[in-house]
């Protein structure tokens, strides 16, 4: 009954942008995630400079991993306190320029140019603008959108992958009657019928 008193619930950008002002980010890993480390072969399936998209972005160091591995990484998210709090956390130098395509968006890009990150919605994105990926890391993104939003998302995400792209997507099993989030249940069953 919970999974439907979450499917009416919505996180707003607002709420987003004052997580990362207030710190209160407990989803950022600052050891990376130890899946992306186990199926790194099946993300890479043998294949090197590849560019690979990180959905809902946040600060997440898997970002440098890849890119220190010699791939092209294109990051969103609405935060650009958390895209500079990435580039600063690594050291990376970068500059901004802005993305004409979208009003107010701003692209964050390193000075090597390997690293691109979007700051803006998702949603504003298209492959018109972005291209499309070899492969994409889905961790805290599917199970950060907003439900009503969900196969919005989905479908925008299929439009981003080229063919024999690999999509590795992290999301949580648990009890969602005991447990608020993080942030929204997303249980197996829709994953595949969200993406076919
Ligand atoms: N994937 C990251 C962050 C997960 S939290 C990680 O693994 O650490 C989800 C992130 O998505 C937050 O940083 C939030 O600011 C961002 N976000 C939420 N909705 C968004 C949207 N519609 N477009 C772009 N970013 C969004």
């Amino acid at each position: 009954s919970d999974i439907g008193s979450q499917k009416d619930r919505v996180v707003t950008e607002a709420e987003w942008l004052q997580k990362w002002e207030m710190g209160n980010i407990g989803f950022h890993k600052e050891q990376g995630h130890p899946l992306l480390q186990k199926y790194l072969d099946v993300l890479l399936n043998g294949r090197s400079g590849l560019r690979i998209f990180f959905p809902l972005c946040g600060k997440a160091v898997e970002m440098k991993w890849l890119a220190d591995m010699g791939h092209y990484i294109v990051g969103v998210e609405v935060s650009e306190k958390a895209l500079k709090e990435f580039f600063a956390e690594h050291g990376v130098p970068y500059h901004e320029e802005p993305v004409p395509e979208i009003s107010g968006a701003k692209k964050l890009q390193s000075t090597s140019g390997n690293i691109s990150l979007y700051c803006c919605n998702i949603y504003d994105l298209s492959s018109s603008i972005v291209a499309q990926f070899d492969g994409a890391w889905d961790r805290g993104a599917l199970v950060a959108v907003n439900p009503c939003d969900r196969q919005r998302y989905v479908n925008l995400m299929i439009t981003l992958m080229k063919k024999n792209s690999s999509y590795l997507l992290a999301t949580v099993s648990y009890d969602p009657n005991k447990h608020k989030g993080p942030p929204f249940y997303v249980p197996e069953s829709e994953i595949k019928s969200l993406f076919g």
